[in-house]
């Protein structure tokens, strides 16, 4: 009997593969983002999809979503320029989405200048929006963009020329290698987008989920909606990493207030806030550059595995 019982164990379990039945521990694992809209994930200011056919922006972001059941679609949209022309570029895009997979609705998540991009969708197209998620972004703002046009002011030859500049090299650049040169540049409108004025602005045509006080939760659900955030407020996270000595000098800027080198922890804030104090800077937020990111806090990968799990929970 001694060895007899582990045979008929080890046949129990041969049986049971071979008719396909699931181990219940696996199946938790590979359903844990399975979301019932598709996510759309949509970067921030010099952004890309896909660099050269190798490197992505959302560093192993879409892979770790997709192998827990979502269904991905990573967006392009202009490198540099205003949040509404990138908000109808991105708009064409959920619609094509949708034409193809046949989803009802969309789970926008938009990084940086992503947060008001994916909220000009929601507010112009609500219909087809589930959820918006902003992650590090620029809801009210950058001081860096302040710090910018303060140099060169809107309208100034200053700012003509060098947002001429980035657009014909930096921005040109980034799309050319993105296989999208054909969208339009405009980095001083994008400046403006980014500025505390710009984004003051903004929110007065779209005010769905952007708090009223001065860094607290925004509304949860609006128009069916629902909106959360979440970011960073650390500057230097890997010394590894080259981008943290530049994002510990822009972080500078924001007079002691907490932030991930880019973007104010305060201006991150967008319906139900998760976390604005992720041991982050504005890169890892996506996880880069290459996964260097701090080992002292969870993965940025794992956040977004939550997430989706957080929006899959809710039905979304
Ligand atoms: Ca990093």
């Amino acid at each position: 009997m001694k060895t007899l019982l582990p045979r008929i164990a080890s046949v129990a379990l041969a049986a049971c593969c071979a008719l396909g039945a699931v181990d219940p521990a696996s199946a938790q694992a590979s359903t844990y983002t399975q979301t019932r809209y598709p996510v759309v994930l949509v970067h921030g200011l010099f952004g890309w999809d896909t660099l050269a056919g190798s490197v992505d922006y959302w560093y192993k972001i879409p892979q770790a979503l997709r192998a827990g059941g979502a269904k991905v679609h990573v967006t392009q949209v202009s490198a540099a320029n205003s949040t509404e022309v990138r908000g109808e570029q991105l708009l064409a895009q959920v619609k094509e989405i949708m034409a193809i997979t046949g989803a009802k609705k969309v789970n926008l998540i938009g990084h940086s200048h992503g947060g008001p991009t994916v909220r000009y969708v929601a507010g112009v197209a609500p219909e087809l929006v589930a959820s918006v998620t902003s992650v590090g972004g620029v809801n009210r703002g950058s001081d860096v963009a302040d710090a910018l046009l303060k140099i060169g002011p809107d309208g100034s030859p200053v700012n003509a020329v060098l947002a001429g500049a980035v657009d014909n090299t930096l921005a040109a650049l980034i799309q050319t290698l993105s296989g999208n040169p054909e969208l339009p540049r405009n980095s001083s409108a994008a400046l403006n987008s980014l500025s505390t004025a710009g984004s003051l602005k903004f929110n007065q045509r779209f005010p769905a989920g952007v708090p009223t006080t001065a860094c607290g939760d925004g509304q949860h659900v609006v128009n069916g909606i629902r909106y959360y955030s979440w970011g960073g407020n650390k500057q230097i996270t890997n010394l590894l990493d080259v981008g943290d000595g530049a994002l510990a000098l822009t972080g500078l800027l924001f007079n002691g207030k907490p932030n991930d080198g880019l973007v104010a922890a305060c201006s991150m804030n967008l319906g139900k806030v998760i976390r604005t104090d992720y041991k982050m800077n504005h890169l890892d937020e996506i996880n880069q550059f290459f996964g260097l990111v701090s080992i002292f806090e969870t993965s940025p990968v794992e956040v977004y595995r939550q997430h989706a799990n957080r929006l899959k929970n809710a039905g979304l």
